[in-house]
């Protein structure tokens, strides 16, 4: 289910939400930050303590290290939409609850079907879990399916997801943040494959065949 809103009407929707339990210990909730016609969306799991504070996302230390790998590899973080499967801190970063999930999956619905993005960024399990439900599709986690590009319908969008790692997951493990920036140079290929044809989702470029699932 999506809202039928404007997105001043739900960014001040997910400011005043009460939905769940994580609204009684947040400072701030953070709706999300980019253009709102964005041909990629990056979704993560949850704000964590800076971002809580600052009411934005992905401005802490592993949003620095996220940062810091797209523009390295041209992906200008200014172009893409960033977010969170929740939009409020769960206490102590615990990962938040399926209940939380599913509470406050109204308005990823809703900021989906409003932006209609080209391609989907996963970072972590939970945001690869979350879109392959809505996509209907099967998790296998996140070791096992990150570093791919899968096709997929979500709502009547045709999207291509790639799922990968946190980057907080990456901060204190090389050979993670390694995946990571494997990761994203998908990303970056897809992003240029793409950008050459965005209307024709059916034109699968030839070099993600190599990696593309379904
Ligand atoms: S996490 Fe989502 S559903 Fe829960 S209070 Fe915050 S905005 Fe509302």
């Amino acid at each position: 289910m999506s809202l039928d809103y404007s997105w001043q009407e739900l960014e001040n929707a997910i400011r005043n939400c009460t939905r769940c339990q994580l609204y009684r210990n947040r400072k701030n909730a953070v709706p999300g930050e980019g253009p709102k016609d964005a041909f990629v969306m990056f979704i993560g799991e949850a704000p964590g303590a800076t971002e809580d504070e600052m009411g934005r996302p992905f401005v802490g230390a592993a949003g620095k290290l996220l940062t810091m790998i797209m523009e390295n590899l041209g992906i200008s973080r200014d172009s893409v939409y960033i977010t969170n499967v929740v939009k409020c801190r769960p206490p102590n970063n615990r990962e938040p609850s399926d209940e939380e999930i599913e509470k406050c999956g109204i308005y990823l619905e809703t900021q989906i079907r409003l932006i209609k993005p080209k391609i989907i960024v996963t970072l972590g399990n939970i945001a690869g879990k979350t879109i392959f439900f809505m996509g209907k599709e099967r998790w296998e986690g996140i070791m096992k399916m990150r570093g791919r590009v899968y096709n997929m319908k979500i709502f009547d969008l045709t999207v291509y997801v790639i799922p990968t790692i946190h980057p907080a997951a990456g901060l204190y493990n090389p050979n993670l943040k390694n995946l990571l920036i494997q990761d994203l140079k998908i990303v970056k290929e897809c992003i240029d494959k793409m950008s050459t044809n965005p209307q024709d989702m059916t034109a699968k470029p030839k070099t993600l065949l190599s990696y593309m699932k379904k």
